[in-house]
């Protein structure tokens, strides 16, 4: 039989599915019981940027949602649907929006030169940008100007988590959960969490 074309993928998942077995025999019979991760992580589809390694989680301990630029759009059923499930059957305890510094999808928002969809996509990070024009604007240096986008982005995205009524309702039922809004920086590996936390309907007034 030919080599399949994704031979190496092949061979890296078998030796960790080996590897995982032999640190913990009941690892994925476990798994395959039930999943309880009490983290729902929004982020970037940015392959730099993935949530289990970064927050060194293990299967089964994050639900994750990830799309270019980490936007949250009160239209897009794709991450609505991941958020209902999240709050609504996983009754995950946080919600973890996160961005990172040098993203190409809020550096194109910015510039405005994205293809057709994702020009499209991104029209909430334009927002951001037209928001914050006179503190962005500020800013003299252009790669200082792009990060504090970035977090701005990030700081919109968990805002707008909290605006949906699968937050508000599971807030009003009582549920404890709380939104974090994170940045991840691709030059040393390590999350900052910014200045959002939403714990109730109160964070939003
Ligand atoms: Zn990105």
């Amino acid at each position: 039989m030919p080599e399949h074309v994704l031979q190496q993928l092949f061979e890296n998942n078998k030796r960790w599915a080996e590897k995982v077995t032999k640190e913990d025999p009941a690892f994925f019979q476990n798994l395959c019981q039930q999943q309880t991760p009490e983290y729902l992580w929004i982020g970037c589809s940015d392959s730099r940027v993935p949530a289990n390694q970064i927050m060194g989680l293990a299967p089964g301990e994050v639900f994750v949602h990830r799309n270019v630029a980490n936007v949250v759009s009160l239209t897009d059923f794709n991450c609505l649907a991941v958020l209902q499930y999240a709050v609504e059957v996983l009754k995950v305890k946080h919600i973890i929006v996160t961005g990172h510094y040098g993203c190409g999808g809020v550096i194109a928002a910015y510039e405005g030169n994205a293809p057709g969809l994702v020009d499209h996509w991104l029209e909430p990070v334009r927002y951001v940008c037209r928001q914050h024009a006179d503190e962005l604007n500020a800013i003299v240096d252009r790669d200082e100007r792009l990060r504090r986008l970035c977090e701005l982005n990030v700081e919109a995205q968990a805002r707008n988590v909290a605006h949906t009524r699968i937050v508000q309702r599971a807030w009003s039922n009582g549920q404890q959960l709380t939104i974090h809004g994170l940045i991840y920086s691709l030059s040393n590996g390590l999350v900052k969490a910014l200045d959002v936390r939403l714990a109730g309907i109160k964070a939003l007034s």
